[in-house]
């Protein structure tokens, strides 16, 4: 337990940033006998990203507002204002560990799509942790956010650790992976969201009875990070929950089709869908790559982007 914060030496407010996560490669096990899954799988965050303001609340009270950044295509109205919002149950769960008595008014602004396989509520998760720990001066460090994160989601340490890396078990276990310094990429964003659960459940129904082998990232991979080498990246880009998500929203077989048939160096559904990442050659490309998408029609806007972003991380306050 930590003590209660310093009075007066506090900081009142802080910007915290904390980037959206794609899987380049995204290894599922076998469903376990609680439901869960085992994942392999090579996270990479991107410099697309939410923010958490975060502001003391003398009177104890734990709030969250939520607003679309500026130009960001974003439905802030599926994201809960309530005890439920990950920022919130994050600094809750924080308050207690720390044994906090000051409350905190949260405001995200969120460019990440929601529900999109981005993992935008872990990135406020992080965020809000990360910010909390500033205003009330609560010490904790790195790893003992990421522990506390760990029980909210099982991409929140991503979210706090950035860049690219391994991830095992759920995704909460992490090893840094050598990667290029910057990969360029464009998120295809779909109308609407898909639920993590539900195409976790269509795996299962597809994979039946069939022997499910435990997941392993492939070393061609990444000796391709390693090397910096985008075209092989992009020949192993992979994610098994793809045919899933294919099968309960089939209209982004065209969005794939339509970015390779564009001149992606790859492309795939991001996490449990509905975004679509593809790969470009650079940043000329991918803002190129980007406006085609859109004059294309086949998703409801693309954004180029780049990877590999920091974790949570102080920008303001
Ligand atoms: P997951 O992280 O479960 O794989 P995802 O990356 O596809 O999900 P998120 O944007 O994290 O998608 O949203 C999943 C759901 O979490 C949303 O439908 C929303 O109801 C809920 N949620 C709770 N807090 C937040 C938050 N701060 N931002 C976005 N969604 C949130």
């Amino acid at each position: 337990m930590r003590g209660l914060p310093r009075s007066g030496a506090a900081q009142p407010a802080v910007t915290v940033r904390a980037p959206a996560k794609i899987n380049i490669y995204l290894g599922v096990g076998p469903r376990r006998p609680d439901g869960f899954h085992d994942l392999a799988t090579v996270f990479h965050a991107l410099h697309l990203g939410d923010e958490v303001v975060a502001e003391r609340d003398e009177a104890g009270r734990v709030t969250v507002d939520v607003v679309a950044a500026d130009g960001a295509m974003v439905d802030v109205a599926a994201v809960p204002r309530d005890k439920s919002n990950l920022a919130a149950r994050a600094a809750r769960a924080l308050g207690r560990y720390a044994g906090v008595e000051c409350g905190v008014r949260l405001t995200i602004v969120k460019r990440i799509p929601v529900a999109g396989g981005l993992a935008g509520g872990s990135a406020d998760a992080a965020a809000a942790l990360v910010a909390c720990d500033a205003v009330w001066e609560t010490g904790c460090g790195r790893a003992e956010l990421a522990t506390l994160g760990a029980r909210l989601g099982s991409d929140v340490p991503f979210a706090l650790h950035g860049g690219t890396a391994l991830g095992s078990g759920r995704g909460e276990r992490l090893a840094p992976v050598m990667a290029p310094a910057r990969l360029s990429w464009v998120v295809a964003v779909a109308d609407g969201g898909l639920s993590t659960p539900d195409v976790y459940s269509a795996l299962d129904d597809l994979r039946g009875d069939a022997e499910v082998d435990p997941p392993t990232v492939p070393d061609a991979l990444l000796t391709a990070l390693r090397h910096s080498d985008v075209p092989a990246v992009g020949r192993y880009l992979d994610n098994d929950l793809q045919a899933a998500a294919l099968q309960l929203r089939p209209r982004l077989q065209e969005v794939l089709d339509e970015g390779r048939q564009l001149g992606a160096v790859g492309g795939i559904v991001s996490g449990s869908g509905p975004t679509v990442v593809f790969l470009a050659d650079d940043d000329r490309a991918a803002q190129a790559l980007a406006a085609d998408l859109v004059a294309s029609g086949t998703c409801q806007d693309a954004v180029a982007t780049g990877g590999a972003a920091a974790g949570a991380r102080i920008v303001a306050g």
